[in-house]
């Protein structure tokens, strides 16, 4: 055997549970195919109780790394060496890369949404004023790294109180941004001065494609750059109204693609294929 044979694949993947019906392994795949690398991404099946023995698998195997999705965000940053600060401010880790026997878990979230914000619409989030609809872990993410990317102001409308005000704490207290909450209890009006709008919430995911958040679309200007999280399908009924507006629109699916791609790079130390990845995905949502 020549000494370059190595038919040894280096394996990462996803826990979660569900898990058959998660896409990542489609654009994760075929960034390997474009790149000649020979990983593999693996779709487990992890039950709550056994996230203990699935972290433990993971280093007996020398998986090279993990993606984390429901319901093992939080729970997993007990089987971890070192969590990245941004992470550790979110409370949700949702992939895991090693450095030599170290686990350390990160948040790519909103990593993702800030390089669509950078790369697709050429906005710096620094100095911006954002409002963000809704106060889950995706507007978390995305609240949290808006913040440490330097955003002057964030508003979080919610209609849970609690879950609102406690991510418009974290915010004020732990980063430079200024954050206020507003209860979202009937069609909310976008300050004028916003520069950022960023539907967080799961308002028009699929199956229920024509549910939109409620707004007074009318306060919608065509100087703001609205976002939307949900990446199925991307142009929803938020972002056309946006459009109509005239105002920019940026799509979930971007999102979803940068922060598959910066755990790409996380795990393999290579540049992600993006635009390969963006394709696959699409083809996943719009067959
Ligand atoms: P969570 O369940 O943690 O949070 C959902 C949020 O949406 C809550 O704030 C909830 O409000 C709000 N919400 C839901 N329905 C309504 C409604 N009818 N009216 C008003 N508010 C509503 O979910 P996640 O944050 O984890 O996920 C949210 C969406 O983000 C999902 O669709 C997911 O697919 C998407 N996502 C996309 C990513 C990407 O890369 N593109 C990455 C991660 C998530 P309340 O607190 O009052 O219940």
């Amino acid at each position: 055997m020549s000494p370059e044979v190595n038919y040894k694949a280096e394996l990462v993947g996803v826990f979660g549970h569900p898990v058959a019906e998660n896409p990542t392994i489609v654009m994760q795949e075929a960034g390997f195919r474009e790149l000649g690398l020979n990983w593999r991404y693996l779709n487990i099946e992890v039950y709550p109780q056994d996230l203990a023995a699935a972290m433990q698998g993971l280093r007996a195997m020398n998986m090279q790394g993990i993606n984390l999705t429901i319901p093992h965000k939080v729970e997993v940053l007990k089987y971890l060496d070192e969590v990245a600060g941004d992470a550790k401010l979110m409370g949700a880790v949702n992939t895991v890369r090693r450095e030599g026997d170290r686990l350390i878990g990160e948040n790519t979230d909103g990593k993702g949404f800030i390089r669509a914000l950078r790369d697709d619409a050429q906005i710096d989030p620094a100095g911006q004023r954002v409002v963000i609809l809704g106060a889950g872990g995706a507007a978390r993410a995305i609240g949290v790294e808006l913040a440490l990317a330097q955003a002057a102001h964030i508003t979080i409308v919610n209609r849970t109180v609690q879950r609102g005000q406690d991510l418009a704490t974290l915010i004020s207290e732990n980063t430079p941004a200024q954050a206020n909450f507003a209860l979202w209890d009937g069609p909310y009006a976008v300050p004028s001065e916003t520069n950022i709008l960023v539907n967080a919430t799961s308002i028009g995911l699929y199956p229920d494609i024509t549910a939109k958040p409620e707004l007074d679309y009318d306060t919608i200007t065509a100087g703001m750059v609205v976002c939307d999280v949900i990446p199925n399908p991307p142009r929803t009924p938020f972002l056309q109204a946006a459009e109509t507006r005239g105002a920019r629109a940026l799509d979930g699916l971007g999102m979803l693609v940068y922060q598959g791609a910066i755990a790409f790079k996380m795990w393999t130390g290579f540049d992600a294929p993006v635009e390969v990845m963006h394709r696959a995905l699409a083809e996943v949502f719009n067959p």
